[in-house]
Order: structure tokens, then C-alpha cells, then sequence
């Protein structure tokens, strides 16, 4: 599945109006297809985020904004469901505190971000202070605007110090989000979820769309790319968001750690123990033959 389209390095601005949240051009086949290679997805990320783990080294972080009923929890959802919860962390970034109001916006930011062999995913962001902020007017102009080369200068330091950045919008139109609305209104399961708030919020719809416009045309970088995803249909939301972190976790080639010690005297001990109480050695599967990871797991003396 090609999603190079979707992506924004930052090279040309973009206009929203010329991205329909509609289309689902980059997958031909099925729906119900499509929903088996996501579960087949999910299984990927899952092996490669235990890699990423056990190897230590590297940490990816995942940012997902959108405006009001956009798909963030549902997306975090199909994609995560899977994935071993030890491995994974979701922060949601709500109002902020008088706490964090106290300080600058990146202080509540900056401790969530993810550790060696971390996976974080932002549920909103750093990002919501140059968009809710903006919009609502909660501070002027001459503060906000800053932000964006705070923002790119924050990202640029995370993927300097070794951390791995893809930032996804969600795009749905503006009859969607109406769909949705009503659909939490009548559906007596998701009834919970309706804010009336989200229909103020709607009245600055163009608003958040212009704010949008500059995030995405101010902060994609080769270093921290937006991804704009159709997301007015949830397979492929989730689709193309899935393939996008299983490539990304594949780049990173991560790779289980060396074992330098001699392992061969601790399996025959223990391996006598088995003996002696005749039990038979478990069956262990042999390893993938893929991306030359075998010998890594032989037990071989070593050689210093
Ligand atoms: P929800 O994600 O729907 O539970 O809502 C969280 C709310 O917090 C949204 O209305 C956001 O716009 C708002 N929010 C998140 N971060 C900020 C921020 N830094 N400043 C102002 N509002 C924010
Ligand atoms: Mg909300």
C-alpha cells in the first residue's frame, strides 16, 4: 500500500480543500478485505513493538489530532487493541490545569514522550496550543504565533536525541462530524460520549480549519511529517494510520540484544534438573528466517 501521498515533509503548502476525506484510492480491494490486512497489521505491530522493546534503543512517538468526533479514540483503538499494553502508552491531553497554565505549554508536554524502547501515542497535543488556543483566543496573537518554530525546534530536538516522529490529522468533513453528532444522540451506547460544547465548537469549524492548515503547512518536517488521512471512513482510517506505524517500526530494524555470556552451562543445568524429574525440553519455535535475526538466538560460546 503506497501512502507516500498523505504524507507532508514540509517542501510545498498544502490546501485542505484539495484533500478529499472521502477517498480511499491508495487500497482497490474490499472493505471486509481490508479489515483482514488490518488484523494482520496489528499482529505485525505487535511482534515489532516487543522487538522494539527488547532492543531498547529506540523510541517512537505518535501524535493524533483532529477536531471534534474525528476518529482519535477509535483509530488508538483498532491499532492498539493488540499491542501488549506494557509496550504502549496513550497520553490525552486535555483543558489544561491551573498547574500547567502556570507554565509554558511544553512543560506538561515534555515528560510524556517516550523513553528507549517506548511507544507513546499523544491523544491531542502539543499542537491543540496553536489550534484550541488559537481559535478561542485564549492568548494574542503575538504569543500563539511563536509557537509553531518552538514546535518544529521541540520535534527537532526529540529526533536528534533519537526519537522517531509521525503525526497523524484526521480529516473528516463537516457533514461527517453532523453524522456523528447525531449518531451519539441516537445510539444509546455512545449517548455518553455528546457534548453539546461540540456544537459551539462546530460554529468554528472554518476557524479550526485555517488553524489546521498552518500546523500542517508550518511543522511537517522529513524529521516530523503530518500525515493527512481521509478519515470520513473508518477501514481506511485505520488502515492506512496501521500500515504507516507497521513501515515505520519495520525501518527502524530494530534487533534483539547481543548475548555476550556463554549461555550453554546454565542450559545444561538446568537442562540435568529436566532430565533427572524426566520432563522433556519444551518445544521452542525456531526463529523467523526474516531480517537475519537466527543467529541471534543460538546459543553459541562466545568468542572473547
Ligand atoms: P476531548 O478530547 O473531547 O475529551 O476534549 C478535550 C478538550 O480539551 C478539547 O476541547 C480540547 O480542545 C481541549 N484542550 C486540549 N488541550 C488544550 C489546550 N492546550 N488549551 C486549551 N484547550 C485544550
Ligand atoms: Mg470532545
Amino acid at each position: 500500500m503506497d501512502t507516500s501521498k498523505y504524507r507532508l515533509t514540509g517542501k510545498k503548502n498544502i490546501s485542505l480543500k484539495d484533500f478529499d476525506p472521502n477517498e480511499t484510492s491508495a487500497y482497490e480491494h474490499s472493505k471486509k478485505k481490508a479489515k483482514e490486512e488490518l488484523t494482520k497489521i496489528v499482529a505485525e505491530i505487535s511482534q515489532l513493538q516487543e522487538k522494539l522493546y527488547a532492543e531498547g534503543k529506540q523510541k517512537l512517538l505518535i501524535i493524533i489530532q483532529t477536531t471534534d468526533t474525528g476518529g482519535k479514540d477509535g483509530t488508538i483503538r483498532a491499532i492498539f487493541s493488540g499491542v501488549n499494553p506494557q509496550g504502549v502508552k496513550v497520553a490525552s491531553f486535555k483543558v489544561p490545569t491551573p498547574i500547567e497554565l502556570a507554565h509554558d505549554y511544553l512543560w506538561r508536554i515534555h515528560h510524556l514522550t517516550p523513553g528507549k524502547g517506548e511507544i507513546v501515542v499523544f491523544n491531542r497535543s502539543h499542537y491543540e496550543d496553536v489550534l484550541a488556543v488559537r481559535v478561542h483566543n485564549l492568548v494574542p496573537e503575538n504569543v500563539w504565533s511563536k509557537r509553531f518554530q518552538h514546535i518544529v525546534e521541540f520535534e527537532q530536538l526529540l529526533a536528534d536525541e533519537g526519537t522517531t516522529i509521525l503525526k497523524f490529522y484526521l480529516h473528516i468533513s463537516k457533514e461527517e462530524q453532523a453524522a456523528r453528532l447525531i449518531e451519539r444522540i441516537m445510539d444509546p451506547s455512545k449517548t455518553w460520549k455528546f457534548n453539546p460544547g461540540d456544537l459551539e465548537e462546530r460554529k468554528l469549524w472554518d476557524d479550526y480549519r485555517k488553524a489546521y492548515e498552518d500546523v500542517l503547512n508550518k511543522t511537517s518536517a522529513p524529521q516530523a511529517p503530518w500525515f493527512i488521512i481521509p478519515a470520513n471512513r473508518n477501514w481506511y482510517r485505520n488502515l492506512l494510520v496501521a500500515s504507516i506505524i507497521r513501515d515505520t517500526l519495520k525501518d527502524l530494524n530494530c534487533k534483539y540484544p547481543e548475548i555476550k555470556e556463554d549461555l550453554k552451562p546454565y542450559f545444561e543445568i538446568l537442562k540435568a534438573e529436566l532430565d533427572k524429574a524426566k520432563i522433556p525440553l519444551p518445544s521452542v519455535p525456531s526463529p523467523k528466517p526474516e531480517e537475519g535475526d537466527a543467529e541471534e538466538l543460538v546459543i553459541e560460546p562466545d568468542e572473547n
